[in-house]
């Protein structure tokens, strides 16, 4: 199978780790997209290597702080009122699985995916030449009282159970750790399993770049129409192009529910967008990603700058961001490091792809074996890229793949999982 064709559709972390993983086993490798050094949300997020986030975002109880959240309008979770209707499928399916015993399978299929996560994501980073932008210095969450930090405490007890190591800190431990945070702070959570990069920009490319050196061919374009064919599958790029490819990887981000839909799957995914602010020159230093858990929002120190950033707003792919959202971050983040200044920030926003129960979609197409979704990282998608990516050169090349992939099947959003379906997407040996 070596030199088997091989076009990703996508060029952020996961499109790019996935075309990594398969020219490593030998493939062909086309990567498409329809701007592929360009912005997007792989390159402005906050830099985590979240390996301790294994709790899904819908949970028993989450519904009675929803609607405080939503009516504040800057405050971490927005709803636009033109999107809602769109939204509903979503929302119920969220609503669902926000159960015990939901909760108990999705963080444990969570935990397990990223307990392998620096099995693949180092020899990814060493290889390309990242060795120096991976920082293992954990990560600290921090507590403006002793009951937010009790109001947590089930939340932490569950992690704990699945390998997440803690270790409790006094107010004046956290200052030790980090001396820009103010007096608010008066209670932290360190988490050393957490890492950080240089900067996702740079990762995303000096990647792209990398697989450009070593054979993989980058195509501008956008894939119109996806259409399985008995051997493989054509694409149809804007301006009218075909392209055949014997596999094809759909790693869109966002986006890729459209092209999942052409094919006949059912994909509940929402653009979750997000929000930050990266100032050059803040004046604090931190040392680690610091996540201030009563406000919902993080900093990172990336070379780049300090990144303050957060916010979930679902709003669709088309709606213009807000970037009041990016300013309300910083004012709520000098009440935490009174020293920053907050001048020549520079602002962006991204569109998480979000799937209802967090868990992302790495599966055959329930149509085509030949046709492999790589999609849905929500919040980990620059945590869990180069997993995904190995996981899909397993499917790809028809190896046994490292971890039960029933959780992330596509399957789990149709309406009726016909045997036919279910005999094409774990009809091979797995
Ligand atoms: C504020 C914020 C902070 C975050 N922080 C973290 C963090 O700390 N750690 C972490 O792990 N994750 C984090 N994330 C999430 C992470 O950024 C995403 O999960 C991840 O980048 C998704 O990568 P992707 O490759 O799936 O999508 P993208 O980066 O969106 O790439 C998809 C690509 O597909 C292309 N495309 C789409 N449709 C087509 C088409 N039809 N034809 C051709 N090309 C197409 C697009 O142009 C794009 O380049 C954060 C996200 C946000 C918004």
């Amino acid at each position: 199978m070596a030199g088997m064709s091989v076009i990703v559709v996508g060029a952020g972390i996961v499109g790019l780790s996935v075309a990594y993983a398969a020219l490593q086993s030998g493939a062909a490798v086309t990567i498409i997209d329809r701007d592929p050094g360009g912005d997007k949300v792989s390159l402005g997020n906050a830099g985590g290597i979240a390996v301790t986030e294994v709790m899904p975002a819908s949970v028993p109880g989450l519904w009675k702080k929803v609607p405080f959240w939503v009516l504040d309008p800057l405050g971490p979770l927005t709803l636009r009122v033109s999107h809602a209707p769109h939204l509903l499928p979503w929302l119920w399916s969220f609503a669902k699985v926000g159960t015990a015993s939901e909760a108990r399978r999705i963080s444990g299929a969570l935990a397990e995916i990223n307990s392998r996560v620096y099995d693949d994501l180092v020899p990814l980073f060493n290889k390309v030449g990242l060795a120096n932008d991976l920082f293992r210095k954990g990560a600290l969450t921090v507590y403006e009282s002793e009951s937010g930090l009790r109001r947590d405490q089930p939340v932490w007890d569950a992690k704990r159970a699945l390998g997440v190591e803690t270790e409790e800190l006094s107010a004046s431990q956290v200052r030790n750790m980090e001396p820009a945070l103010g007096p608010i702070v008066k209670h932290g959570v360190f988490t050393p399993q957490w890492s950080h990069v240089s900067d996702p920009k740079k990762v995303v490319d000096v990647l792209r770049t990398w697989l450009v050196a070593n054979g993989a061919q980058i195509l501008r374009g956008q894939v119109d129409l996806l259409v399985a064919t008995a051997d493989g599958a054509a694409l149809t790029l804007n301006g009218g192009r075909t392209l055949k490819a014997a596999k094809t990887v759909i790693a869109a981000g966002a986006w890729s529910a459209q092209l999942a839909r052409q094919l006949g799957d059912r994909v509940l995914l929402e653009s979750e967008r997000g929000y930050n602010t990266t100032i050059a020159s803040p004046g604090v230093a931190l040392e680690r990603e610091v996540i201030f858990a009563d406000r919902k929002f993080v900093a990172t120190p990336l070379s780049v700058g300090l990144r303050v950033g957060g916010a979930a707003e679902f709003g669709g792919l088309d709606a213009a961001p807000n970037f009041d959202r990016s300013k309300s971050l910083v004012t709520l983040a000098k009440l935490y490091l009174p020293g920053m200044k907050v001048e020549g920030g520079v602002e962006w926003s991204g569109h998480r792809p979000a799937t209802p129960d967090s868990l992302p979609i790495i599966s055959r197409s329930g149509r085509s074996r030949h046709i492999i979704y790589a999609f849905g990282h929500g919040h980990l998608g620059l945590t869990q890229g180069p997993t995904t990516g190995k996981i899909v050169a397993d499917l790809l090349f028809g190896r046994v793949p490292c971890l039960n992939l029933a959780p992330f099947s596509v399957t789990r959003f149709s309406n009726k999982k016909s045997a036919v379906v279910r005999r094409q997407n774990f009809g091979d040996g797995w």
